[in-house]
């Protein structure tokens, strides 16, 4: 059995003092066993949140990081500076990130290959645009951003990752995929998983939907077969993060 993952991207949101805010407001309430949930604030509320979470099983995640160790990368965040801080997860790829800072399936494979040697849980995003959709090659695209991304990935590490499938087109739109569209590209994806590796390693990933996913969508998508849990921006800023751990209830 997987265990569901929610995380919350914060995106560029939430001053260092207002995320401790976010966080008092938030981590009692979404405390749930048979759930792993993640904050995953801007680099400069990381050691606030970190503070704040002391003594809870909510995870630390990054919403990026640079492939390379150190060195001339200004304004650039590695694995190490991450760790020191006590993060555990670290998003790859997001499509913000593809779209207006020129990530690839390159640099996310890079960054994937780094993320696990240092011993961070990706999770990486994946997903298509909405012209895409509307040619229909949606499976094509996103079959080929699994491939890239876990190229040279050994089998053991892959299964350590959490894929996040995240329609470009559902993202901070309040346009969610159905839970049929959803689910459709989440099996595709596990079904790449089995052909690069194997079925354990398909069966033992944990897939995500990500795309304005709410309080009142949650229970249909979690109860796909293929869906193990959100990665949630705009309402992981809200209490309706909450009603959206707590999917099912
Ligand atoms: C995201 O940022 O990954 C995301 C899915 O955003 P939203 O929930 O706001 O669509």
């Amino acid at each position: 059995m997987r265990k569901p993952i929610i995380a919350g991207n914060w995106k560029m949101n939430k001053t260092a003092t207002e995320a401790v805010a976010l966080v008092e407001l938030l981590k009692e309430k979404v405390a749930n066993k048979d759930v792993k949930v993640v904050f995953c604030p801007p680099y400069t509320s990381l050691v606030a949140v970190k503070e704040g979470l002391d003594g809870s099983t909510v995870g630390l995640g990054a919403q990026n990081m640079h492939f390379e160790d150190n060195g001339a990368f200004t304004g650039e965040i590695s694995a190490d500076m991450l760790l020191d801080l006590g993060v555990e997860y670290v998003i790859i790829g997001h499509s913000e990130r593809r779209q207006y800072f020129n990530e690839t399936n390159e640099t996310v494979n890079k960054k994937l290959h780094k993320a696990l040697e240092k011993g961070l849980i990706p999770i990486v995003c994946v997903g298509e645009s909405l012209q895409e959709r509307e040619e229909g090659i949606q499976e094509a695209v996103v079959t080929t951003q699994v491939c890239e991304a876990f190229k040279n990935v050994q089998a053991d590490d892959a299964a350590k990752t959490v894929v996040a499938y995240e329609p470009i087109w559902a993202i901070g739109t309040g346009k969610t995929a159905t839970s049929d569209q959803a689910e459709e590209v989440c099996r595709w994806i596990r079904e790449n998983l089995e052909k690069i590796y194997d079925s354990e390693v398909a069966q033992t990933v944990r897939i995500q939907y990500g795309g304005s996913v709410n309080a009142s969508n949650v229970d249909e998508l979690m109860g796909m077969p293929n869906i193990d849990g959100a990665l949630v921006g705009g309402a992981s800023l809200k209490e309706d993060f909450v009603r959206i751990v707590q999917f099912g209830a």
